[in-house]
């Protein structure tokens, strides 16, 4: 089943109009939250974020998100999803085609779920990463549609034998392409403030969260690509690759070349997270 407007119904039931703002001009907002053991993992969080980045864009959801969430939580249990994502997307809705807002559509919210279990090989190896321009828009704080600039750059990661795209504006590294990123030096982790040039991740916050409660300094300030290139270790975080060592950038390994220690008891106390928030 997925969810279509406000009802489960089957995928072939849903019928998505050739000109839904979504499609034709990326206009809308979406999410992605992670099921473990059958409960969503940090999903009220999720859903703040989704409200936040509808109203950043003028967007009203057709319906309280109080009433979504219900519906996600249906979805999950009527797909037995035990390990697997759910994604939920609202479009502005369908109008005739013209930029500007239209007065009558309604906006479209749908979701569906994929069965997929933990990244264990990328998590316990680590990843390779390639530095790419941040090409994109000023307000990569919104968990909007329009994904082109990190479509390209995934790409390119991907054309050079690598997973992830590293983002690098004016020297100063701001995220993954779907990811973001951390740098450790000297014991102390390095992050972008969460500011327009990067997007809040859950699991940067659920990365806060967890370095405060192993004593880990955390400094949120901007780091340059020199840095990066030095750094002791470097992971990046995301809902699907939940705290990922990257092992190399651009061809060249990241400290040892293998997860480090301070990565490794942080991926230690993100599983004990999961227990503590889905086995309860
Ligand atoms: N930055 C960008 C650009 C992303 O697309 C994502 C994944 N949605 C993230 C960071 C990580 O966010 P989260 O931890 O909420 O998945």
């Amino acid at each position: 089943m997925i969810l279509y407007d406000e009802r489960l119904v089957s995928r072939e039931e849903a019928n998505i109009d050739i000109e839904d703002r979504a499609y034709q001009f990326g206009d809308g907002v979406y999410e992605m939250i992670r099921v473990y053991h059958g409960r969503p993992f940090y999903m009220d969080e999720h859903l703040a974020r989704l409200e936040r980045s509808a109203t950043e864009i003028r967007l009203s959801l057709p319906y309280p998100i109080t009433r979504l969430k219900q519906l996600l939580l249906d979805l999950i249990q009527q797909n037995h999803l035990e390990e697997g994502n759910v994604y939920i997307q609202v479009s502005r809705g369908t109008a005739p085609r013209y930029h500007g807002f239209p007065e009558q559509a309604r906006p479209l919210v749908i979701a569906y779920t994929q069965h997929a279990k933990r990244p264990l090989a990328e998590l316990n190896h680590g990843i390779k990463a390639v530095t790419t321009e941040d090409i994109r828009w000023l307000r990569c704080d919104i968990k909007s549609l329009n994904l082109l600039g990190a479509v390209l750059a995934k790409q390119t990661a991907i054309d050079h034998g690598a997973k992830e795209a590293i983002l690098v504006r004016d020297g100063i590294v701001t995220e993954g392409s779907s990811t973001n990123i951390f740098i450790i030096k000297d014991g102390t982790l390095h992050t972008h403030p969460a500011n327009h040039l990067i997007l809040n991740g859950i699991t940067r916050q659920v990365v806060f969260k967890l370095a405060d409660e192993c004593e880990i300094p955390i400094s949120e300030t901007t780091f340059s690509k020199e840095a990066l290139e030095s750094a002791d270790e470097v992971f990046l975080s995301s809902t699907t690759m939940e705290i990922c060592p990257i092992v190399e950038i651009d061809g060249r390994p990241v400290g040892q070349g293998v997860p480090g220690p301070v990565t490794k008891q942080l991926q230690e106390a993100f599983v004990n997270e999961i227990k503590r928030t889905t086995l309860a």
